[in-house]
């Protein structure tokens, strides 16, 4: 069910059967391991103790990360999205009748972000919600709301490694059972930033389309070279 790379367990199957496995949790958190976020805590203690963490399963997102499965000949079954396994446990809470709390983003890209998921999941509750710039150090509010409103899925749209601070600074102690950093996911929900077309995500090019719309992430693309190169030479 894992592939090893670089110390990490990489999820290795399909996103059903990830779905089912965490259903075994009391509770999870999900890590959308694209090569920039793995890279990232290779280099970083804190960030690396988050995503090797016994309750916390790494999805492998982006085509690097698949590609370092196959260096190491241990392929996984399919690239994960992230975004498409929110969607999965979205669509679960709303059959299930299960709360849900978003948390990350602009004010005004959560509000649209919000009516767009109540359009896309009319039975959804979203018990609660905050944007994401506030004090991580002092955000005893925020806690207690979430607290408070007892989510069964929290999803943290802030950016890593804002959001991973955030759920290792507060997993213990919130009664919440899904725990997952999104990213950039609400601005996509809100229609502010738009996903690559399906072609482009088929051929594992969704990268290239980031990079198109959004330039500045250009820098960002060098952690891929730099991970899949420690990937061939981790002893
Ligand atoms: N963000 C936030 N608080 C911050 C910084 C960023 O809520 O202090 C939000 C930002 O508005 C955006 C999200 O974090 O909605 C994700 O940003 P990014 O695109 O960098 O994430 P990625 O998808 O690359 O992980």
């Amino acid at each position: 069910m894992f592939t090893r790379i670089l110390g990490y367990k990489i999820f290795s199957g399909t996103k059903k059967e990830l779905l089912g496995y965490i259903n075994d949790f009391d509770k999870v958190n999900i890590i959308s391991g694209n090569p920039e976020i793995l890279y990232s805590g290779i280099k970083d203690e804190f960030l690396n103790s988050v995503f090797t963490e016994k309750n916390s399963i790494i999805i492998p997102d982006g085509v690097g990360t698949v590609l370092a499965s196959k260096l190491v000949k241990n392929p996984v079954k399919e690239k994960i999205a992230g975004i498409e396994v929110m969607e999965e446990i979205l669509s679960k809470c709303e059959k299930e009748n299960k709360r849900v709390y978003l948390l990350g983003a602009k004010e005004e890209v959560l509000k649209e972000c919000i009516i767009n998921l109540i359009t896309k999941y009319p039975k959804l509750v979203i018990i609660g919600a905050h944007n994401g710039y506030f004090d991580l150090n002092n955000c005893e509010d925020i806690i207690n709301d979430i607290r408070e409103k007892n989510p069964y899925a929290l999803f943290i749209a802030m950016g890593c490694p804002r959001q991973e601070i955030f759920i290792a600074n507060n997993i213990k102690h919130l009664p919440c059972k899904v725990f997952m950093g999104v990213g950039g996911s609400f601005d996509v929900f809100a229609g502010t930033v738009n996903r690559a077309p399906r072609w482009m995500i088929n051929l594992g090019l969704e990268w290239l389309y980031r990079v198109i719309k959004e330039p500045w992430r250009i820098n960002r693309l060098g952690a891929i070279p730099k991970f899949l190169w420690k990937v061939l030479f981790y002893k």
